[in-house]
C-alpha cells in the first residue's frame, strides 16, 4: 500500500514537473536555445571529422578584401560599375558553366550609369542560366512605394501543414525594386532572405516568402530546381510540414525554413577573388586558371567591410554567398535537416524517462542505478548523434534530457521513501519484541552499555529497575497461557504508561522486565520502583474476555555508580535485589 502510494506521488510529480516544462513559454525558449547549440555541436563534429564535404562543383567568386581594394583603386568606387559583371558573364560563358548566380542584387541606383545597366541587362537576358537576387523587407509604404513584381517570379504554393505559418516571421510588405530591365528579360530570380534563430545564428534559411498574397523561391532553392531539372511551379507542403520536390524532400519549421545540413572544414567551397577574374576579363595578366565549365558559379561578398556576414553553426562566420552555396549544394544532395516534431520527442523522452525510473527502481545499489540510468540517456544521445550523421536527423536531446533527469531524481526519492520506510521496520523488528511491544533483550545490552558509557562521559547516573511477575507459572497454569500473555501485555502497558518518555522499557526476558532511567539517582528510581509495584497490585487485569484477576511483581533496582561501574555490574546489583524481593514475599521493591 506505502509503495504503491509512494509511485503514485512520485509519477504525480513527475507529471506536474513534466508539464511545466512543456507549458511555460520562456522556459521552452530556453531549451529550444540550448537545443540548438547540441544541433551546432553535432554539426561540428562531423565537420571536423571531414564527414561531410561539399560539392566540388559549386565556384564562389569572391569580393575579398583584396578585390574590394582592387575595385576601390581602379574603378574609383563600390558598386562595380554593371557593365564589368556583363563582361564577367560573357567571359564565363565562353566556358559553358552550369549556372551563373548572383547573392548581390542590380537595384535602380543613381550612381548607377545607364549604359552600364543595359550592358548587365543585356548580358543578362542573352544567356538563360544567369540568375539574380531580390530582397523583402517591410520598410515603410511612405518611404518607397512597394513594387510590383511580374508573375513569372511567383510560384503556386499549397499550405497543407498545420504548423508552418508565413504570416508569423516569412509575409513581407516591401522590397527594393531592382531593374526593370532585368524584371522584364528573365525568370531566374530569387529571394535572399534569411531567418536567425534568437541567438543571432544562421541555421536555417526559408524555402520562400509571402509578398503581396504571392509565394517567391529562394534564390538557392530556385538554382537547386534549376540544376536538377526540375521545373515544377507548383508545390505542396503536406500536413506533416514536408515539401516535397519530385525527389527531394524538404522540412519545413512553423517558419517555412528549411534546416540547412553544413559543410566543412574550412573553406568549403572554391574561391577565386573576383579581381582575378576582372584582370582576365580585361586581358591583364593573372594565375586565374580555372576551368568553369559545367560549374555552378555564385557571385558575391565576403570582405568583412562589406557587412554580409553570418554566424552559421560550423562554428565560423560565414559570408552570405556560402550560406546560398550551401543551401543549393542541400538541394543537389536532398540532405536537408529533418527537425523531429514535438510529439515525437515528447515521446522519446516519456520513453527514456520510463526505461531510467525502472532501472532505479530494480537495481539494488543506487550507484548501478545511477550508471545504468547514465548509460541509458548516454545511448540515447549517442543514437541522436548517429540518427544526423547517417539520417539527416535532428533528434532533439534536451527535452529528453530533462525528462531523463526529473525521472531519476523523482524515482530514487520514491525508491529512498520506500527504503527507509523499511528499514524503519527492520530496525523495529530487529529491537522490539512481538508480544508485548517493548524492546528487546538485546536492545537492552547494548542500551545499558550506552548508558554506561554516557554517565561515564557527563559524570552523572542512571537507574536500573528489574521486575518479574510473581507465581506466574501458576497463573498460567490456573488460566492459560493465552491468558498468560495478555496478562504480561497488559503489565508491559502499565509499565510504558507509568515511566517517562525518555525512560527505556525492555522485556528482559519470560515474564521479567526492566526499565532504564536515563540521568536518574537511587531516590527517584526507588519511588518510582514502588510507584509500579502499587499500580500493578491495585489494577485488576482482564483476560479471556470477563475473567480478571490480580497479579504482584517484585522488583530489584541498582544505580549507576554506586551499585556498579558496567552494565553486567548494574544487572547483576538489580537482580540481587530482586530475588531479595522475592524471598521477602514478593510484591515489593527489594532492599539490601
Ligand atoms: P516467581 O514468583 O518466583 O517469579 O514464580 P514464577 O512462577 O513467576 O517463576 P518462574 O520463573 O518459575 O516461572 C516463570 C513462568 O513465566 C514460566 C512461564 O510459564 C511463564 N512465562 C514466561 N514467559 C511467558 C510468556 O511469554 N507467556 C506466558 N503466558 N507465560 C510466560
Ligand atoms: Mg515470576
Ligand atoms: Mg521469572
Amino acid at each position: 500500500m506505502f509503495k504503491k502510494i509512494s509511485h503514485i506521488l512520485g509519477l504525480v510529480f513527475f507529471a506536474v514537473f513534466v508539464f511545466v516544462i512543456l507549458k511555460d513559454t520562456n522556459l521552452n525558449t530556453f531549451i529550444d536555445a540550448v537545443e540548438n547549440r547540441t544541433f551546432d555541436l553535432r554539426q561540428n563534429i562531423m565537420i571536423n571529422a571531414g564527414l561531410k564535404q561539399p560539392d566540388k562543383n559549386i565556384v564562389i567568386i569572391a569580393v575579398d578584401e583584396a578585390s574590394y581594394e582592387y575595385i576601390l583603386d581602379n574603378y574609383g568606387e563600390w558598386p562595380l560599375p554593371r557593365d564589368v559583371y556583363a563582361k564577367m558573364i560573357d567571359y564565363l560563358e565562353l566556358q559553358n558553366p552550369k549556372i551563373i548566380a548572383f547573392d548581390l542584387m542590380f537595384v535602380k541606383s543613381m550612381k548607377s550609369k545607364n549604359h552600364a545597366d543595359e550592358a548587365l541587362i543585356k548580358a543578362i537576358a542573352k544567356s538563360k542560366n544567369v540568375y539574380v537576387s531580390m530582397n523583402f523587407d517591410n520598410q515603410p509604404e511612405d518611404l518607397r512605394t512597394p513594387p510590383n513584381l511580374p508573375e513569372k517570379l511567383t510560384v503556386n504554393v499549397k499550405n497543407n501543414s498545420p504548423k508552418v505559418d508565413y504570416s508569423d516571421s516569412l509575409t513581407f510588405t516591401n522590397c527594393r525594386a531592382i531593374l526593370q530591365g532585368i524584371l522584364n528579360s528573365t525568370a531566374n530570380i530569387g529571394i535572399i532572405n534569411v531567418s536567425r534563430a534568437d541567438d543571432g545564428v544562421l541555421r536555417k534559411m526559408p524555402v520562400f516568402a509571402k509578398y503581396k498574397d504571392e509565394y517567391y523561391p529562394q534564390l538557392a532553392f530556385k538554382i537547386g530546381m534549376d540544376y536538377l531539372n526540375n521545373n515544377k511551379k507548383d508545390f505542396v507542403i503536406n500536413k506533416n510540414s514536408i515539401l516535397k520536390t519530385g525527389s527531394q524532400n524538404i522540412f519545413l519549421d512553423q517558419d517555412g525554413s528549411a534546416v540547412l545540413n553544413w559543410y566543412g572544414p574550412a573553406q568549403t567551397y572554391t574561391y577565386i577573388p573576383m579581381y582575378k577574374l576582372i584582370k582576365a576579363v580585361n586581358g591583364q595578366p593573372t594565375d586565374l586558371k580555372y576551368d568553369f565549365g559545367g560549374k555552378i558559379i555564385y557571385f558575391g561578398t565576403t570582405a568583412a567591410s562589406l557587412y554580409d556576414i553570418k554566424t552559421v553553426p560550423s562554428g565560423k562566420l560565414y559570408p552570405g554567398v556560402e550560406v546560398q552555396a550551401t543551401y543549393v549544394n542541400n538541394m543537389i544532395d536532398n540532405n536537408f535537416i529533418q527537425r523531429t516534431g514535438r510529439a515525437i520527442t515528447v515521446t522519446v523522452s516519456l520513453l527514456l524517462a520510463a526505461a531510467i525510473w525502472i532501472a532505479v527502481m530494480k537495481l539494488e545499489s543506487a550507484f548501478t542505478g545511477s550508471l545504468v540510468s547514465l548509460s541509458i540517456y548516454f545511448v540515447y544521445l549517442l543514437s541522436a548523434y548517429y540518427a544526423m550523421r547517417f539520417g539527416n536527423l535532428w533528434a532533439e536531446v534536451i527535452y529528453p534530457l530533462l525528462f531523463s533527469i526529473l525521472a531519476f531524481t523523482c524515482a530514487f526519492i520514491v525508491k529512498y521513501l520506500i527504503k527507509s520506510r523499511d528499514f524503519e521496520r527492520q530496525y523495529k523488528l530487529a529491537t522490539t519484541d512481538g508480544l508485548t511491544d517493548l524492546y528487546n533483550h538485546r536492545y537492552f545490552q547494548e542500551q545499558m552499555k550506552m548508558q554506561v558509557e554516557q554517565s561515564k562521559r557527563y559524570e552523572n547516573s542512571f537507574s536500573l529497575i528489574i521486575l518479574d511477575i510473581d507465581f506466574f507459572k501458576k497463573f498460567n497454569d490456573t488460566f492459560g497461557h493465552q491468558a498468560g500473555d495478555s496478562v504480561l501485555r497488559q503489565v508491559a502497558f502499565t509499565l510504558k504508561r507509568n515511566v517517562r518518555a525518555t525512560d527505556i522499557v525492555c522485556r528482559y526476558g519470560g515474564e521479567e522486565m526492566s526499565i532504564i532511567l536515563p540521568n536518574t539517582g537511587e531516590e527517584v528510581a526507588l519511588s518510582t520502583a514502588q510507584k509500579i509495584c502499587e499500580r500493578i497490585a491495585g489494577k485488576p487485569f482482564k483476560f479471556n474476555g470477563d475473567k480478571e484477576s490480580h497479579v504482584t511483581v517484585s522488583l530489584g533496582v541498582a544505580t549507576y555508580p554506586q551499585d556498579g561501574e558496567t552494565a553486567s555490574g548494574i544487572i547483576e546489583a538489580a537482580d540481587q535485589r530482586l530475588y531479595k524481593a522475592k524471598h521477602s514475599g514478593k510484591n515489593q521493591v527489594g532492599q539490601d
